[in-house]
């Protein structure tokens, strides 16, 4: 089924109703959803404070819970990547390089994302590993496949809610100097990547270099 702009927005609706849920949480307010056939079947947000972990971004919650389902499920692992393959992700905030390395590998078949990660981002702000599409990696198992990406979704509103996490729930929040960028909804290629307006405030990948910051003070 293909999907309308009105899908995309009901369904990045959802994502930050996930990132809601992670402010409310005192986390870093990112949050996402991962559809397929038109049905949400994973949500995540960031969790790294309640887990001490910084790798449990909002995406690798989501990427997780599947996984745990489908091997409950005794899918094999092509029938995992077959699954992978029809799935979208909607993401508040652009994915950081992690975890659009680890979207890549899953093979995930498109990410819509809000605002872009100017400092981490790894789909088109730093690198652009979407667009990788056929580079083996050393256990010659899998390969990364790449994926449609499309920015600026709803990203004034993954904007606010991360101010909101700065500004009231974060006393050192002016000692942060990152930066966000609102972008106009596009589909991603690397030419496209420069040139957008941008916000001084803080952002997603800050987050364990904010955390770092506030415990060495
Ligand atoms: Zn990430």
């Amino acid at each position: 089924m293909v999907e309308t702009q009105e899908d995309t927005i009901c369904f990045m609706n959802l994502a930050i109703e996930q990132a809601r849920l992670a402010l409310d949480s005192l986390e870093v307010p990112v949050g996402c959803v991962i559809v397929e056939d038109h049905t949400v079947i994973a949500s995540g947000r960031n969790r790294t404070t309640e887990t001490r972990n910084a790798t449990r971004h909002a995406e690798m919650e989501a990427i997780d819970m599947l996984l745990e389902h489908w091997q409950k499920d005794g899918l094999s692992r092509e029938e995992v990547a077959s699954k992978f393959s029809r799935c979208t992700l909607y993401v508040t905030c652009e994915p950081c390089i992690m975890c659009a390395a680890a979207l890549s590998i899953i093979g995930i078949k498109e990410v819509y994302y809000g605002c872009a990660n100017d400092k981490f981002g790894g789909c088109g702000s730093i690198l652009s590993l979407h667009m990788n599409s056929s580079e083996k990696l050393t256990s010659g198992v899998s390969k990364k496949k790449g994926f449609k990406c499309t920015r600026g979704v709803m990203a004034s509103e993954a904007i606010d809610l991360l101010r909101s996490f700065y500004e009231q729930g974060n006393p050192n929040a002016g000692r942060v100097n990152t930066v966000f960028t609102l972008i106009q909804p596009q589909s991603l290629t690397e030419s496209q990547c420069k040139g957008s307006k941008q916000f001084d405030t803080s952002c997603r990948g800050a987050v364990m270099k904010n955390v770092t910051c506030l415990r060495s003070y």
